[in-house]
């Protein structure tokens, strides 16, 4: 009798990291890291990936594995090993961290060969494409759009002309266009740049082409120092040795942008990588990474998990962005896998931000990561100039101030744009009983509703559940009720009617529904004719509009009042992020911040003496407290449909801290939103010396929470309630 060949095989399971099959004598062995398929259950076929092989298994009867998927492996080594410890440190089975990194059309039954794609790009400018597309009003949208977003596959372009394959082609015949399946081979025309580097810049260049294997740096610099010019040089120096580079990036709205910079730099093969591609194509730039067919990719968060040939520099652009974080399911921080595979694979990561994270900022202060200052703009203007506008006893208007309209006003007589900024969509973020102060929430969660006057309906922003507007109050029956406070919707209506003359642009998620709307927004605005644009989060960071001049901020005093510790630290990047859209213009940058809290201290450090010393007060606050980055933290959210069984449950974890003197844990609580969807919710705070404390806690508290229980754990949680 032959013997018998186990093999590990990672699946979508939650209870173990892998489960064991039975290799048929027919079949040739897989290697580790490729995908096989299997019978999971009774009958579910499901595609796993080999991570063991081995003579004997625990288990007594195994099934055999029905097929082999790739004969050579689809995951290399050092991506395995990346997986690995990405399980290890997040507290997740290896398998669901494998099926989360592998692109979808991997992960499907039908094991279908990846498809071809073509990229797009334009190959000349739009007055050139202009004078040739004079009479095809489709061939114009589609070259203008591309021009903004290339490089695209027709696919991604159909939604703004129905059949965009045929207009690339007709563009092709006119030389306007080009078409390629490899991703993008970058013309030999390169820009040459005709400035010298700063000292700042030639420094920060040089300690990092420097160094060979594994080092972190911190590119700390303000905004329009040249931090791009620096990754575009490391990034030219790599192609050179025929190496690859990944970039990573926090959002695919940003991603043409610093694409097009690179592209126009740099001979080499470049490809984007995110989520608004198709299965295919995102297959595709895999496998091209992977065969060492280009350079270069510029990828959002899950593009950390892309396969290299031959890997020699990472770099985390806008490294504190919120959205390095997965905040469902497995909640990886992208940024720190990047600093993790930098240690496994040994080659350098350069984290770059004008606002660092204060994790960012404590590890360059302990010399662990290098620290590159860049203090001077290249251009030479000054940042722009900031005013705090006191709010209280004043009255609002569209909830903007009498002077702040003026403000508006006067920028537009001169011919600029402006920005109203507010984190909140919707005509008003509540609808209160003026007699007796009730005010309307959603039935299944603790959240006040939002009225949106489009749609005459209040709606939770939470579970999205939809409510009529109530005619007299539930609780005393008066008729009196009202709105209370201002929503983006409220803000434009408002400014619609004040400036009759001038268009008013709302981007919020209730007028921006597709890329196609974003566009046409987009357009209108560089267009350059002076508008005022209300918009939320949406705006804040990465969109450069030359003629704005003017930003005003509506409303940042909810995180005075938060309980979430690094609240200010989110405000103090939100702020500069904004500030950094006025100003690009010919004349300096205004900002307006409205508050009620002029006199805050958080004020004086930011605005009077800027980012730099407000994080470091920031850090060594969270090093008297004892939070993060001075501790390492946990948080286990947990839910249930009954509240008491919830706290039954999770009652165990209380004692578990015994035995751990290096570990503080805190509660459970309730969440601060404590009901969402009609499911209670809790959490336990753990908060620890050591990141070893931390984890040796967390895998006795697992073992602890009865299986049937709802609950995750957030490794380093950089939102103590989502
Ligand atoms: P950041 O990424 O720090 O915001 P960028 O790298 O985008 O800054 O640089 C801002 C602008 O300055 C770009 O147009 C860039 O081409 C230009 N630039 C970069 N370095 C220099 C330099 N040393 N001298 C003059 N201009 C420069
Ligand atoms: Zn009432
Ligand atoms: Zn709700």
């Amino acid at each position: 009798m032959s013997r018998k060949t186990v093999l590990h095989i990672a699946l979508k399971v939650p209870f173990a990291p892998f489960l064991d099959y039975l290799l048929p004598d027919a079949f040739c062995q897989p290697p580790v890291g490729a995908r096989v398929l299997v019978t999971l259950g009774k009958r579910t076929a499901a595609v796993g990936v080999v991570v063991g092989v081995s003579k004997e298994s625990k288990h007594k009867k195994l099934k055999t594995i029905e097929r082999v998927l790739d004969e050579v492996a689809l995951l290399p080594e050092e991506l395995l090993a990346l997986l690995n410890k990405t399980a290890n440190y997040y507290h997740a089975p290896l398998g669901e961290v494998i099926h989360m990194a592998l692109p979808k059309w991997f992960r499907q039954v039908q094991n279908k060969s990846v498809p071809k794609q073509f990229w797009w790009k334009t190959s000349a400018t739009w007055e050139e494409a202009a004078s040739l597309t004079k009479r095809s009003i489709h061939q114009q949208t589609v070259f203008q759009y591309l021009l903004q977003n290339q490089p695209l596959t027709s696919k991604e372009i159909n939604h703004v002309c129905n059949n965009a394959s045929q207009q690339l082609k007709q563009l092709e015949k006119k030389g306007l266009v080009v078409s390629s399946e490899l991703c993008f081979i970058d013309n030999q025309v390169v820009r040459k740049p005709e400035f010298v580097l700063t000292a700042d810049q030639d420094h920060a260049l040089k300690s990092v082409s420097q160094t060979s294997g594994f080092n972190s740096f911190l590119v700390d610099g303000i905004t329009g120092s040249g931090k791009t010019e620096i990754y575009i040089r490391l990034i030219q120096q790599q192609i050179q040795q025929q190496s690859q580079v990944l970039v990573m990036v926090p959002e695919i709205g940003l991603t043409p942008q610093l694409f097009n910079e690179i592209s126009e730099r740099i001979t080499g093969r470049l490809a984007v990588l995110h989520s608004g591609l198709s299965d295919g194509a995102r297959a595709r730039v895999w496998e091209q990474a992977r065969h060492g067919q280009v350079d270069v990719v510029v990828a959002t968060r899950s593009g950390i998990f892309t396969p290299f040939k031959q890997l020699a520099l990472i770099v985390v652009d806008e490294e504190h962005d919120l959205s390095y974080k997965q905040q469902d399911g497995i909640r990886y921080s992208a940024r720190d896998l990047a600093l993790l595979r930098g240690k496994l694979q040994d080659v350098p990561v350069v984290l770059g931000s004008a606002t660092p994270s204060m994790e960012s900022f404590a590890l360059a202060a302990k010399g662990q990561h290098q620290w590159l200052r860049l203090r001077t703009r290249t251009n030479r203007k000054p940042l722009p100039q900031t005013v705090l506008q006191n709010t209280n006893q004043l009255t609002l208007k569209h909830g903007l101030t009498h002077d702040s309209l003026a403000q508006i006003k006067r920028h537009l007589s001169q011919g600029q744009q402006v920005l109203v900024f507010l984190n909140r969509r919707g005509w008003s973020p509540k609808w209160l009983c003026q007699d007796c102060g009730w005010i309307a929430q959603c039935d299944a969660c603790d959240a006040y509703l939002t009225y949106h006057k489009h749609s005459d309906r209040l709606t939770c922003h939470h579970c999205d559940r939809r409510y009529g507007t109530p005619e007299f109050c539930p609780d005393c029956g008066s008729q009196d009720t009202d709105v209370l406070g201002v929503g983006t919707e409220r803000v434009a209506a408002g400014l619609s009617d004040h400036f009759k003359d001038h268009s008013i642009l709302r981007f919020d998620r209730d007028t921006i529904k597709s890329a196609n709307d974003w566009q046409q927004h987009l357009d209108v605005v560089r267009r350059g004719e002076p508008c005022v644009i209300v918009g939320t989060q949406m705006l804040a960071k990465g969109h450069d509009f030359p003629k704005l001049s003017l930003v005003v901020v509506v409303n940042v005093d909810n995180s005075f009042y938060s309980s979430d510790f690094r609240a200010t630290e989110h405000l103090a990047q939100l702020l500069i992020q904004v500030s950094g859209r006025a100003g690009r213009a010919e004349t300096r940058g205004e900002v307006i911040i409205q508050t009620q809290n002029p006199g805050h201290e958080f004020f004086t450090l930011l605005l009077k003496k800027g980012y730099q010393h407000f994080a470091e007060v920031q850090l060594e606050e969270r090093t008297a407290m004892g939070f993060p980055p001075a501790s390492h933290m946990a948080i286990i959210h947990a839910q249930h449909r009954n509240e008491a069984q919830l706290m039954q449950q999770l009652e165990p974890l209380a004692q578990a801290q015994l035995g751990h003197p290096d570990v503080s844990v805190l509660g459970p609580i309730p969440a601060p939103m404590q009901r969402k969807q009609n499911m209670h919710r809790m959490q336990v705070i753990i908060n620890a010396n050591s990141r070893k404390a931390l984890h040796q806690f967390l895998f006795q508290a697992q073992s602890c929470l009865p299986d049937r229980l709802q609950w995750i754990v957030d490794v380093d949680p950089i939102l103590l309630d989502s």
